[in-house]
């Protein structure tokens, strides 16, 4: 494998990102039961994280049944895990801005293990098919694929994104149906997320009213001035703290909620609203990150 393509710190920053990730992952899944708190799931995975030496690129995903994304607790949910439920982690680990970006789904007992398989499956398919210059149209052809042969339908509105530093959906999609322009190129690094729900469902998500997971840029830091010295420090606080990566505001209970929410509707905070299949059909997750190379592709998570 050609790792001139990468530079050097960057390659081994993105592999430790990776390790941890991958540990986090497969550690989680014991802690994923009915009864189970998703909040004490999402911050025991966010402190495992740090406990291992990573950043917390993102704030835990905690995604249930036709939720697929962008769910993370409220620091005072209640939220507790049902028999029944597909559950989806989704998580990322960052060192030195370059993040490893991982999710599994457990079905908990009562619900559809074969929807986990097929997801798991459609996954490890992408991956062998994923080397340089392959058409991200022709990693989505082979997801879909996948996924329908096993009798489910893919979700056709996520997808799976390139990473650079501080950046987790920099460039290229990777869609999980033949479609979308673009070709993966060697020493570049990318999320591959198969998505998929059952035949009965929409095959797509839509937003709703709520949104968990917000994030700050630069440029919100100039607007903020806009409305005063108490709306720009806390665009100054939470710009420092999370160098423009997405946040839940459990993690900062010093900030002011009322500030925060003038600063979500004035659009200077960028908010992620959550993601739910069209039709209220239960959705699971596969994602592993990937530096492609000539001849292939390297799993990092
Ligand atoms: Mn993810
Ligand atoms: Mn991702």
């Amino acid at each position: 494998m050609s790792r001139s393509l990468i530079d050097g710190d960057v390659y081994d920053s993105f592999r430790a990102a990776g390790e941890i990730a991958r540990k986090v992952r497969s550690e989680v899944v014991y802690r994923v039961r009915e009864g189970a708190s998703a909040l004490e799931i999402a911050t025991w995975v966010e402190e495992r994280i740090r406990e291992l030496g990573g950043g917390v690129a993102f704030p835990c995903n905690v995604g249930v049944d036709a939720v697929a994304a962008h769910s993370t607790p409220y620091p005072d949910s209640d939220y507790a895990l049902r028999r029944g439920s597909l559950v989806k982690v989704d998580l990322g680990v960052e060192i030195d801005g370059l993040v490893a970006d991982t999710a599994v789904t457990v079905a908990l007992p009562g619900a559809d293990e074969a929807m986990v398989l097929a997801a798991e499956r459609a996954l490890e398919e992408a991956l062998r098919a994923i080397r340089a210059g392959v058409r991200v149209s022709a990693v989505g052809e082979v997801i879909s694929r996948a996924v329908t042969s096993y009798g489910y339908r893919p979700i056709a509105n996520l997808s799976g994104h390139q990473i650079e530093r501080y950046n987790l959906h920099a460039g290229l999609s990777i869609p999980n149906v033949p479609a979308g322009e673009g070709r993966l190129e060697a020493g570049k690094v990318y999320a591959v997320e198969p998505f998929l729900t059952t035949r009965r469902g929409a095959g797509q998500v839509k937003h709703i009213d709520r949104v968990e997971i917000f994030r700050v840029s630069e440029d919100s830091l100039v607007r903020s001035r806009r409305l005063g010295p108490q709306h720009e420090a806390v665009v100054r606080r939470l710009l420092e703290s999370t160098r423009g990566l997405p946040y839940a505001l459990r993690w900062f209970p010093d900030v002011d909620r009322e500030i925060h929410a003038v600063l979500y509707r004035r659009g200077i905070v960028k908010g992620y609203p959550v993601l739910v299949e069209a039709s209220g059909e239960p959705v699971a997750q596969a994602e592993h990150t990937v530096v492609v190379w000539e001849d292939g592709c390297e799993t990092l998570t």
